[in-house]
């Protein structure tokens, strides 16, 4: 058995849907169990959507988000099959809007999961119709979470144990089944989600439960590459890297798989492959145990718009580890996700993504007991397997404000002094 994962980008319009049914026609008489994200963009614009109080913009949005799948269905000629989903998604959307947004998390994930549920019903009808046998499956009822609603973590027994009684029995019918990513449910019976770009690490929990011989990420890049396309000219695709090389570059941020995904994999052996939906039959990047080629080549990862804090005690008190552990639990309190740290006698730095936190949030859970301090407009370079010409090549015309380094990784602060 092998599970394939298809973002968004991969069902992003009708053609992209096509596309896939393609790709499944080249692994004909497999068993596979298709996970599947949200169309293009819409968990973002269904985020919007949770986040407006303006009654005319929420409609606006509805509306962007019926229009869109509308689209894809009617140039899939699937109107009949799947017309009325969507009209029940967005009343859905309606109701949530209406109601008490107190409990805001568990809205949260019942209004983001419908865009998974839109997308996996329109690809398996859409199957279906091409003829190729597909059974649709709630992730819901295999995907047994914690009661926390967002970044839930996986209760591994009750999920094993679900996936054992719900998968066989559906691939004695069919040979492809098609779920959603993303999404699973707590003890209460609530949606809940795995986190944002989440779909990954879904796929690896069906492969871990049914031992399956390969995990497939199709993606819009030829394979996992030493940088961000986006940022650097001359990229090169790694053909093969280690679990352990491949959960570092994604820690680090490389965005090409979800950090979760590889643990479960790495536990039973199980080979990802990250391949071309453009390019189906090319190699693309293998990432297995064989630690043999991951010294070739540096990567780089960029993370743009950082926001530097530096937090010291108010009474000019040493940071020891009393003062550091409530600096963290002030941290968690509000989900502040740390991308560097570093101490020193008097005070912490910490570097966040600005577009990740609120300032104001941040600044008034530490003023009345410390002082804070923040720098603005900053940017974090990680070069794994770095030499002196790679690190002049990224600080050139830039003031180095942090550096960590190891023998395999360097991380810098920079900020641009064009600013
Ligand atoms: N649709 C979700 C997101 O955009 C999950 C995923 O695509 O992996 O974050």
């Amino acid at each position: 058995m092998k599970v394939f994962k298809f973002g968004g980008a991969s069902v992003k319009d009708a053609n992209a849907v096509r596309n896939v049914c393609d790709i499944l026609s080249l692994y004909k008489n497999e068993k596979i169990i298709v996970v599947v994200s949200a169309m293009g963009k819409t968990t973002n614009l269904l985020e919007k959507i949770i986040e407006t109080k303006n009654n005319l913009e929420f409609e606006e949005l509805k509306k962007q988000l019926f229009s869109f799948h509308q689209k894809i269905i009617c140039d899939l000629n699937l109107q009949k099959e799947t017309f009325s989903m969507i009209e029940k998604a967005t009343n859905k959307l309606k109701l949530s809007y209406k109601i008490d947004k107190k409990n805001n998390q568990a809205i949260y994930s019942a209004i983001v999961s419908i865009g998974e549920y839109l997308s996996s019903n329109i690809l398996s009808c859409y199957l279906k119709k091409q003829n190729i046998k597909a059974s649709w499956c709630d992730a819901k009822s295999i995907i047994t979470t914690t009661e926390k609603h967002i970044d839930s973590s996986i209760i591994w027994p009750l999920t094993q144990q679900k996936f054992n009684d719900i998968v066989p029995p559906l691939f004695k019918k069919n040979s492809i089944l098609v779920t959603q990513g993303f999404i699973g449910k707590n003890k209460l019976e609530e949606t809940t989600t795995l986190g944002r770009e989440g779909s990954d690490f879904s796929a690896a929990i069906f492969a871990y439960c049914g031992n399956a011989d390969g995990v497939y990420i199709w993606k819009d890049v030829p394979g996992m590459l030493n940088a961000d396309p986006k940022f650097f000219q001359n990229t090169i695709k790694l053909d093969q890297i280690s679990y352990r090389e491949a959960l570092e570059l994604s820690y680090y941020g490389a965005s090409v798989i979800h950090p979760k995904t590889i643990k479960p994999l790495h536990n039973k052996g199980i080979p990802l492959y990250v391949k071309s939906f453009l390019e189906p039959k090319s190699k693309g990047t293998i990432i297995n145990s064989s630690k043999d080629k991951d010294r070739l080549v540096p990567s780089f990862i960029f993370k743009h718009d950082q926001i530097l804090f530096s937090i010291k005690p108010k009474d000019f008190s040493f940071l020891v580890e009393e003062n550091l552990s409530d600096i963290f639990a002030r941290l968690s309190k509000i989900n502040a996700k740390i991308n560097v740290m570093q101490n020193s006698a008097l005070s912490f730095s910490i570097l966040l993504d600005r577009r990740k936190i609120n300032l104001n949030e941040i600044l008034s859970a530490f003023r009345e007991d410390y002082v804070i301090r923040y720098n603005e407009g900053l940017e974090l370079v990680t070069i794994r397997n770095h030499d002196q010409k790679t690190i002049d090549f990224v600080t050139k015309g830039k003031r180095n404000i942090l550096e960590q380094k190891t023998r395999n990784t360097i991380r810098i602060v920079l900020k641009d002094l064009k600013q």
